[in-house]
């Protein structure tokens, strides 16, 4: 019963933390977005909580930089995918469209 408690709360708490990481980032505060992205993981990690979907696909799979398009990734839809390129590390990151 605690548990799944403790995981409500670790969503509320990554979903805030990807709120703040996205208004550092529109205000250039990028380093700020990336340490709010690695404790959203770190959370989620330790709550044993997924990031959502929509959560993912703003996260580098390898350098787990905070992906805001036109500042820190580019962004492309082929084929029913999106694609993000994380302009830090230059990885391609391949999302699924509709989940
Ligand atoms: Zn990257």
């Amino acid at each position: 019963m605690g548990r799944k408690k403790n995981k409500n709360i670790a969503k509320k708490r990554i979903k805030k933390l990807f709120e703040e990481a996205k208004e550092a980032a529109l205000e250039d505060e990028l380093k700020r977005s990336d340490r709010y992205v690695e404790l959203a993981r770190k959370i989620g990690m330790r709550h044993n909580v997924t990031l959502d979907s929509k959560y993912k696909r703003r996260v580098c799979r390898n350098c787990y930089s905070y992906l805001h398009p036109g500042k820190t990734c580019k962004i492309r839809i082929k084929e029913g995918s999106l694609i993000t390129k994380c302009l830090k590390c230059g990885t391609i990151n391949r999302f699924g469209y509709k989940d």
